[in-house]
């Protein structure tokens, strides 16, 4: 190993090898319930890359084991030898000019690309649930598919071609006549092995019909070995090989895939049965209707989200033997739409229901049903004994046997004691999962799952024929029965093509292919309970997109690993170097880079904060921390003074810069800051100057009154230097409401106000609440007691506010601009391309769609990034932390400058501050811009 680490580190930068105790923990563990900690994470960026990795590798005989997103189930994306991750360096695409195939790397995310092509009217076709974290590589590695595509439209069905990476460092290109020319020039043997395998196959009609049969239904179980029967071309047949290999057979680095028609017009039910048999039934007979997607939930299913905010009324009130199918179709227009409805009714009529069948074409209200589907699995492992492991199951049935063979498969959960297991899934094509809360802590527990398992593989495979795997991969769970599926003689095609493929077996051993028939129950993830809030975490790595550090530092699932690891070293004692490491490294990756907004919690099924978490362990560290806490109290105690103080500094800052310019500004404190080992703040040319004191308002009799808090930051903050507007803020709000026609009234001693937030993210979580108790008693004093509205400029301080105070009407700009002032203005939109930015808070709060409104009403060309969620400044990280606002915002600037936007609105002064700068265009309260393109209604 040492020897390969010294020849990879030639030639990739050590910022991108991993051999530290937490990077390689956290990289290393993926959604499944296995563990393996890898001894070296690489994160690899281009071809040339991997094929150094890969001809090290194997002058060393090291294993390898590629990993995209880590969303695998089966223990497919782990390694105790070498990660490669090739996720967020390998994101480029290009979409075909007819638009019926598009080109991409494997690290883009699946719903990214359905998100490029959805202005084109098409989608990707896989579609597994967890689409909007999965990458391409992993999606098109495992086969994976989902409540829709089926068999017909599974990566096996829709690639077109891709560049291929084999262990010998190979590069094929099968779109490419000279790459396979050269492939077959290089490697003649490999081509004759390919065609020798297919003819026998062919001449072997027992093996012929078997691949043939059991393709027709979802089987992800083994190597995917159809293309021996399906083509004809050898070079058709590697690029189908690799579908579903599990990173076994080579590294997947772009792949072409077709696209298919996104319908415009959908509809989606609910379908309430009173019994499993039923529901099952009507699943053989919807089959033959224009449905496109039929998932089933029995009634633990069910269970385990009809308590959730906003969940279908109707779940609650279900009988105990009660299922549920949730069904979508889909046309291309409106009338067909319809049409297919009424076939589709006409269709469960025949059945009877607890509930009338009802189609939603509302996308908000289909949208929710689909999301809930999306989160079964996380949400059922979340209520598991803590402690205990959250196991899923993937099996296939034919359709027409699913009412026997359900009920059979329940007859054995019950038999083997486990009665709160769930079934649920993919009923259209016969797939189904069913989760079960396992521990892994005593020998007798760990037969009763051996016994299970031994009973539900006889019963797939001999009863009905079935597949072990459906769509979640093979890995090292189900990698001791294959050949129990398959027999001996399609097993040994598929070790024929890996030793092909791989002769020396490093390429993800022990993945499909493994000599030890207990392997699916060895290296269980150990998950010991460590705070309650992050406890229910089955760390399936759905919070990573919304996290802004994730690919810098940790991703919130990262954070969560290293705790419970370092939770579990403080148990049993055991390897204290390690634990002293990891305790470490926390603190800068962990803690100090979390920007704590709890972004995560919006894609967590379960609603998981890992921010809050973060919080919580500043808070301990500072609650003993006798010093910390009298500098807080004593700032808040003279918040005046500060605001102040901070004033004044940013006066002297300005000034200078004036008289220095801001390059030499720039140059000399990021040497102070250097010299003050980061500790000083950076200063940026979009510091903004000094605020001016607020107007004074005067009093009227006009009825309509608003209490306006311009937040602590906004009344010290007033416009940068570059802005093209220069009013502050607090007077361009000012002037906006007066223009509606608002009688504006400011809370008594504003400047000793704010809402608490700095001290809630310092750590002090008292403080933070005494300043917001000051600032409740004071806007509901100015509000009378509650009878006007609210206003804050700053969200974040908005969002902050709605969770410390009640009886108050607390509007953010965007909301109150929307609510209050669309029919009092008159619009005059421009033509001016600007760019908007949503804050966490505004996308917590849910005003993400009345911000893109509003600013739609200004301008005809508004771009909203791609790819940019939380920008990363984090209240004031943007200037301790910089590097994490400079990663949060990466993509910003390249969109700007293609969209041609010359300025930005946003709701959040500092988050502007850190888009600004790394937007290169000034950015600015959205009442900028409001007030820019509209007249005073008459
Ligand atoms: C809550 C939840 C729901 C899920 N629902 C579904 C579902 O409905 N349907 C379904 O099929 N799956 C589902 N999955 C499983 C999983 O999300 C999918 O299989 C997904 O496609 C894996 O993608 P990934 O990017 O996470 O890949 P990873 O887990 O990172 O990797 C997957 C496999 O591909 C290999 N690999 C990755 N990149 C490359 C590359 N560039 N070259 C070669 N090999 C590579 C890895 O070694 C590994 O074997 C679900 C998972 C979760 C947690």
């Amino acid at each position: 190993m040492k020897s390969f680490l010294q020849e990879i580190e030639k030639q990739l930068p050590s910022s991108r090898i991993y051999t530290d105790e937490m990077r390689r923990l956290a990289w290393g563990t993926d959604a499944g319930f296995y563990r393996l900690i890898p001894q070296i994470v690489i994160h690899s960026e281009n071809e040339a890359e991997i094929i150094h990795i890969l001809q090290t590798a194997s002058k060393h005989n090291i294993p390898v084991t590629f990993r995209a997103a880590g969303t695998s189930l089966s223990g497919q994306a782990i390694s105790n030898s070498v990660l490669v991750i090739a996720g967020k360096n390998w994101e480029k695409y290009e979409v075909a000019a007819d638009r019926n195939s598009i080109k991409l790397q494997p690290g883009i995310v699946g719903q990214r690309v359905n998100d490029i092509l959805k202005p084109f009217g098409k989608r990707f076709p896989p579609d597994p649930a967890s689409v909007k974290s999965a990458m391409v590589g992993g999606i098109i590695q495992n086969n994976a598919s989902g409540m829709s595509c089926g068999t017909h439209e599974n990566s096996y069905k829709t690639i077109i071609s891709a560049r291929l990476i084999f262990a010998d460092g190979t590069l094929l290109d099968t779109s490419d006549a000279q790459s396979k020319a050269d492939f077959l020039q290089s490697h003649p043997d490999f081509i004759r092995r390919i065609c020798e395998l297919r003819d026998a196959v062919r001449k072997d009609k027992e093996l012929s019909e078997l691949i043939e049969r059991k393709y027709r239904i979802k089987n992800v179980t083994g190597l995917t070995i159809n293309p021996f029967i399906e083509f004809e071309d050898p070079f058709d047949i590697i690029l189908h090989l690799i579908v579903g290999s599990e990173g076994t057979l080579a590294f997947l680095a772009e792949a072409t895939m077709r696209t298919v028609t996104d319908y415009p017009f959908k509809a989606s039910a609910m379908l309430y049965f009173p019994n499993m048999y039923a529901a099952c039934q009507a699943v053989t007979k919807l089959k033959k209707s224009p449905v496109t997607a039929v998932e089933m939930f029995d009634r633990q299913a069910i269970r385990s989200v009809e308590d959730k905010p906003n969940a279908i009324p109707e779940l609650k009130t279900l009988p105990a033997e009660a299922a549920v199918l949730l069904i979508k179709t889909e046309a291309d227009n409106e009338p067909a739409l319809k049409q297919y409805i009424d076939e589709v009714t006409a269709v469960i009529s025949k059945f009877d229901l607890l509930y009338p069948t009802r189609f939603t074409d509302r996308a908000s209200e289909y949208n929710a049903y689909w999301t809930m589907r999306s989160g079964i699995f996380p949400t059922v492992g979340s209520t598991r004994p803590i402690g205990t492991t959250c196991l899923i199951e993937d099996v296939a049935f034919q359709v027409d046997d699913l009412p026997q063979a359900t009920a059979d498969l329940r007859a054995l959960l019950i038999k083997h004691d486990y009665s709160e297991a769930v079934i649920y899934g993919h009923a259209l094509e016969g797939n189904y999962h069913f989760i079960l809360n396992q521990s892994f802590d005593s020998t007798s527990e760990v037969e009763r799952y051996e016994n299970l398992m031994n009973d539900v593989i006889d019963l797939v495979v001999d009863k009905y024929k079935g597949s072990l795997k459906a769509e979640h991969g093979t890995g090292r769970n189900m990698a001791p029965f294959v050949k129990r599926e398959w027999g001996e003689k399609a097993f040994r095609l598929m070790q024929d093509v890996k030793q092909l493929f791989d002769p020396k077996g490093l390429l993800n051993p022990g993945v499909i292919f493994n000599d030890d028939p207990n392997c699916h129950l060895k290296n269980i993830k150990p998950l010991p309970e460590t705070h309650k809030l992050i406890d229910k975490c089955i760390e399936c790595g759905f919070c990573e997109i919304n996290c802004v550090s994730n690919g810098f530092t940790l991703s919130s699932r990262q954070r969560i690993i290293i705790q419970r690891e370092i939770t579990r070293l403080k148990k049993t004692g055991e390897n204290p170097n390690r634990l002293k490491a990891l305790e470490h490294d926390f603190v800068y990756a962990g803690e100090k880079s979390c920007a704590g907004d709890g972004l995560c919690a919006t894609s967590c099924p379960v609603g998981i904060n890992v921010g809050d978490y973060i919080h919580f362990i500043r808070d301990t560290k500072y609650e003993n921390n006798a010093a910390a806490q009298k500098i807080g109290q004593w700032t808040a105690d003279h918040f005046k003074t500060i605001s102040f103080g901070l004033k004044t500094t940013l006066g002297i800052a300005h000034a200078t810069r004036s008289v220095i310019g801001k390059t030499a500004m720039g140059g000399i404190t990021k040497g102070l800051r250097y010299l003050s080992a980061d500790n000083m703040p950076l200063w940026t040319a979009s510091l903004p100057k000094p605020a001016p004191r607020p107007p004074k308002q005067q009093k009227t009799n006009n009825p309509l009154k608003v209490v306006y808090f311009p937040s602590c930051l906004n009344q010290m903050m007033g416009a940068s230097h570059d802005d093209p507007d220069q009013t502050p803020l607090m007077n361009k709000m000012l002037g906006l409401l007066n223009k509606a026609g608002y009688e504006v009234i400011f809370p008594e001693k504003m400047n000793h106000l704010c809402c608490g937030t700095i001290w809630e993210s310092k750590g002090l979580p008292k403080v933070a609440d005494q300043k917001s108790a000051e600032l409740e008693l004071a806007l509901y004093k100015a509000s009378e007691n509650g009878k006007y509205p609210v206003l804050c400029d700053q969200s974040p301080c908005l969002n902050r506010m709605r969770h410390t105070m009640q009886n108050l009407d607390l509007y953010e700009p965007v909301e109150f601009i929307d609510k209050f002032l669309l029919d009092k203005l008159e619009f005059h939109p421009t033509n001016e391309a600007i760019t908007i930015h949503a804050t966490c808070s505004t996308i917590k709060m849910g005003l993400t769609d009345r911000l893109v409104k509003v600013a739609r009403m200004c301008s005809t060309n508004v771009l909203v990034p791609d790819e940019i969620v939380c920008c990363g400044f984090a209240g004031d990280k943007g200037f301790t932390l910089p590097e994490l606002n400079e990663h949060g915002l990466r993509k910003l600037k390249a969109q700007i400058q293609k969209h041609g936007s010359k300025a930005g609105y946003s709701n959040s002064r500092t988050c502007e501050i850190g888009l600004d700068t790394h937007g290169g265009i000034p950015y600015m309260s959205i009442a900028y811009l409001v007030d820019k393109c509209t007249t005073r209604k008459v």
